[in-house]
């Protein structure tokens, strides 16, 4: 069909080059595409089912209309029951997991501001779009980072790809860190549970910590999931910051705000921080 042709990339168009990344699913490589740079995550996994790739083909035909400066350009996949791979833009500041963990370009508040309104923009368009795609691994190391600093939401509406690559591979460990309790918990996901990880992303832009680091997954999924315990925050942090995290972190999932209300409530911190500058 014609969407297929629309994003098919041929694997020896490609050129491959360093590995940039290693995912639960896969492999992530610096690549060229007819003269382009682009990154090539290759999944791992090596026979897929024909339902699978359906799936993945769906996936990808959506994906490939998808047009928003804070999310991940898509350029194509190659798709065939021996080698499933993802062909996109590549951001050379890596993953903002890593920026935050290298501790290496000290960020001030005014910026983390400005990354979270990034992610809070890019998610918004993916919840605006119909029907709206629900992200399902919101999380810093899907978060990516542009040379001015720029990060695009990335890894978005290949849930289905992805969770039969990791039953068959067993190759990580799931990220239970950032999953909201009713995903803990089995229960169903939807555009909330993109909030209550948001949240974290939250946490991790105020503390550069690793949420949960001294807990196993079994341990989170107790804590969060059944235990309604939430991470830990510094006194230190802007009230309003605080107030932020807290309302993504609503048990009650209905309670947490929208992309769109979190983006004007960052909008008012962010101009609470240019008039403390300047004066
Ligand atoms: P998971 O598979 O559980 O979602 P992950 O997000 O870390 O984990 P990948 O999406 O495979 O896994 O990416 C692995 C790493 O590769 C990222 O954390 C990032 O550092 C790097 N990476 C992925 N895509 C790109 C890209 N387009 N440009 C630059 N670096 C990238």
């Amino acid at each position: 069909n014609s969407d297929c042709l629309e994003y098919e990339i041929l694997w020896d168009d490609l050129t491959v080059g360093e590995e940039i990344g290693q995912g639960s699913c896969g492999t992530v490589f610096r690549g060229l595409w007819f003269g382009s740079v682009v990154a090539v995550k290759v999944f791992s996994k090596v026979e897929y089912s024909e339902e699978a790739i359906q799936s993945f083909r769906q996936e990808v035909a959506l994906m490939k209309r998808l047009r928003h400066p804070n999310v991940l350009l898509f350029m194509g996949a190659v798709t065939s029951p021996q080698r499933l791979c993802i062909v996109s833009e590549l951001l050379p500041r890596g993953s903002l997991f890593q920026l935050l963990q290298r501790k290496t370009s000290k960020l001030d508040w005014r910026r983390r501001i400005l990354m979270a309104l990034d992610i809070a923009r890019g998610m918004n368009y993916l919840h605006c779009c119909s029907p709206p795609i629900v992200h399902r691994d919101l999380k810093s190391s899907n978060l990516l980072v542009d040379r001015n600093l720029t990060v695009k939401v990335a890894d978005f509406g290949l849930s289905r790809v992805k969770h039969e690559t990791y039953l068959t591979t067993k190759s990580g460990k799931g990220t239970p860190q950032w999953m909201a309790p009713e995903v803990l918990r089995n229960e169903s996901a939807d555009e909330k549970s993109d909030i209550y990880s948001f949240g974290v992303v939250l946490w991790e832009l105020a503390t550069e910590k690793i949420p949960w680091e001294t807990l196993n997954s079994m341990q989170v999924i107790g804590a969060v999931g059944f235990m309604n315990q939430r991470l830990e925050i510094p006194k230190d942090i802007d009230p309003l910051w605080i107030s932020l995290m807290e309302s993504c972190w609503h048990n009650d999932a209905k309670l947490r705000p929208t992309f769109q209300e979190l983006t004007e409530r960052l909008r008012e911190l962010q101009r609470k921080y240019t008039i403390q500058f300047q004066s």
